[in-house]
């Protein structure tokens, strides 16, 4: 079976691994410091948290925001459950802004139209999660002067994007947000087995994420309400939890992120194909912006004229052939748990309009070129 997505993994990630294995320190030793200082480097970002997962990541960097059960949160319908999920963790309400159908981003468009609705009726969001779809960046420029304009913050859900460019600078730079999350899930572009990374400019912020990520204890003399009772002192200031990232992960992460620009440009090279073997008479791939360079972490096609039998059969098909198309995204307002919050179908037509038509084809770095011709090929031969 040809999988979607896959990790590469090769023998200078095993001797990193092995290394923390056989050192003092399997977890909170220089491993983890290291790893996020080399993120941080990489993006262009003043700092980065390391955590356990990036569905962490994002619930510390809103409760960092400050979301509370007062506020309103909203992302977009197309992205995994864990883009919307963060809010909920902290008791905020969460709502959706349509997609633009040409990259499956969220639409600058109808986000200002909602904006513009939600001042009038006086429930403005406190934060909107754009979420990088396939690696390609949003409109962030855009999203960021309507940030300044209406009063809401930005984390971006670069899960899909480390790699990426938005105007010729690295996604996770933070010039058009708060906070920067990126996830290392092995399908992801780089991957340290589990494990997400917030990155940010904002001193205050990094220090804050830093706490939530254990238990909201802090070491800091100045953040301590009396004096310390010893050098074993420390104070829990707030509730937290244990979101941490072992060194054995860091040590992954940091071996992989030499090779994150190797990657990419092998997952351009594997696109290239697809975008030029395509039949556009049949399918057509999301739109590439010419702002951005994508980290091309899926392969997104979207099927002419297509219905919920077509596609389903389509996908149905590529899996009896040997290959396991995907699909990227169910939209998050039609799972069972956020209907029963309320959404229904209907409230975001353009995602909605999308998921019918939306197969995600292998891609990775280790996929042969043949492998890719293979897929192209069976794809004609089923939906002809
Ligand atoms: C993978 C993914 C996440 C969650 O990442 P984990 O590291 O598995 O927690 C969040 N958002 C998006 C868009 C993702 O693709």
């Amino acid at each position: 079976m040809i999988p979607y997505g896959k990790q590469s993994i090769d023998q200078a990630d095993i001797d990193a691994v092995l290394n923390v294995l056989q050192s003092d320190w399997l977890t909170q030793g220089s491993k983890v410091p290291a790893f996020e200082d080399a993120v941080a480097s990489y993006c262009k970002a003043e700092h980065g948290v390391a955590v356990n997962s990036a569905t962490s990541a994002l619930h510390i960097a809103c409760l960092a925001l400050d979301v509370g059960s007062n506020d309103i949160v909203w992302t977009s319908p197309i992205s995994f459950v864990a883009s919307a999920n963060c809010a909920l963790y902290c008791g905020a309400k969460i709502d959706f802004v349509d997609i633009d159908l040409n990259t499956g981003n969220m639409s600058v468009f109808e986000l200002e139209k909602k904006l513009l609705l939600a001042e009038q009726n006086n429930c403005l969001p406190k934060v909107v999660i754009p979420v990088h779809l396939a690696g390609q960046s949003c409109d962030m420029q855009a999203i960021h002067q309507l940030a300044t304009k209406y009063d809401f913050k930005i984390i971006e859900d670069a899960s899909h994007a480390i790699g990426a460019k938005y105007l010729d600078k690295p996604v996770g730079n933070c010039e058009f947000s708060d906070i920067c999350v990126f996830s290392f899930h092995p399908v992801k572009i780089i991957t340290s087995a589990e494990g997400g990374m917030a990155v940010t400019n904002d001193d205050n912020l990094a220090k804050h994420l830093k706490r939530l990520r254990s238990h909201g204890i802090t070491s800091d003399k100045s953040e301590m309400t009396d004096a310390s009772h010893g050098p074993w002192y420390y104070q829990q200031i707030e509730l937290g939890f244990n979101y941490r990232m072992t060194d054995l992960h860091a040590a992954l992460g940091l071996s992989q992120l030499t090779k994150v620009d190797e990657f990419v440009k092998q997952r351009h090279h594997l696109a290239k194909i697809y975008d030029t073997h395509l039949d556009l008479n049949l399918v057509r791939p999301l739109q590439k912006i010419y702002t951005c360079y994508s980290a091309y972490h899926l392969y997104i096609i979207q099927l002419n004229n297509s219905d919920t039998t077509r596609h389903k059969n389509a996908v149905t098909q590529l899996r009896a052939a040997g290959i396991i198309g995907h699909v990227h995204y169910i939209p998050i307002h039609l799972q069972p748990y956020y209907q029963a919050l309320g959404f229904k179908v209907g409230d975001f037509p353009n995602a909605e309009k999308y998921y019918q038509g939306a197969i995600t084809l292998p891609l990775h770095p280790s996929l042969k070129e043949q492998e890719v011709h293979f897929v192209l090929n069976t794809l004609q031969q089923i939906l002809n």
